[in-house]
């Protein structure tokens, strides 16, 4: 197993904007309008590999684009789900985390904290999808989760002390 690079919470701008260009063209490819709004959604999702929830990309957006509301957020985020230009994790319509990393990779996640890191889990690519498939049932990923403890969370604070310091994430700083 080996973690993705990048994926700290905070990518470098060289790298938010490779990953915006690259969204341009798969929009254009899947004849969907670059807009204003659409991109400042995904670029506030590269920007944060934290794999925040819409809740939480508002948050950070609301500040600078005050026109955006928190229903128009959740539209465009599930709009570029459904075109799998965005990846949601762990949630249906309307909930979950969100990944504007869509190349094959999995996920650990902290129980304590809630911490989600993008792992790359050697076997467990799109191959160990059953090739034989399910009757009724179109595959198109596999989803694991990875559940434990974050090097913070087992560090000598202890879990309570962990479960203190995880309170909802504050709006992101701008840069
Ligand atoms: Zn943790
Ligand atoms: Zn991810």
């Amino acid at each position: 197993m080996r973690p993705v690079p990048g994926t700290a919470s905070d990518r470098s701008p060289a790298e938010v904007a490779r990953w915006c260009e690259s969204f341009e063209r798969r929009c254009r490819a899947a004849g969907l309008r670059v807009t204003t709004q659409r991109l400042a959604v995904y670029r506030a999702l590269a920007e944060d590999g934290s794999h925040p929830t819409a809740d939480s990309l508002y948050a950070s957006l609301h500040g600078r684009m005050p026109g955006l509301s928190r229903a128009t957020v959740y539209r465009i985020l599930d709009s570029l789900e459904r075109r799998q230009l965005v990846r949601r994790i762990g949630g249906s319509l309307g909930g979950g985390r969100f990944d504007a990393n869509v190349s094959t990779h999995q996920h650990l996640v902290c129980r304590v904290c809630g911490a989600m890191v993008d792992v790359v889990l050697p076997g467990w690519s799109g191959a160990a999808v059953p090739a034989s498939g399910v009757p009724g049932f179109e595959i198109e990923r596999l989803d694991v989760r990875l559940v434990g403890r974050c090097s913070r969370c087992r560090g000598s604070a202890g879990e309570a002390d962990a479960r203190s310091r995880s309170r909802p994430r504050a709006p992101r700083r701008r840069r």
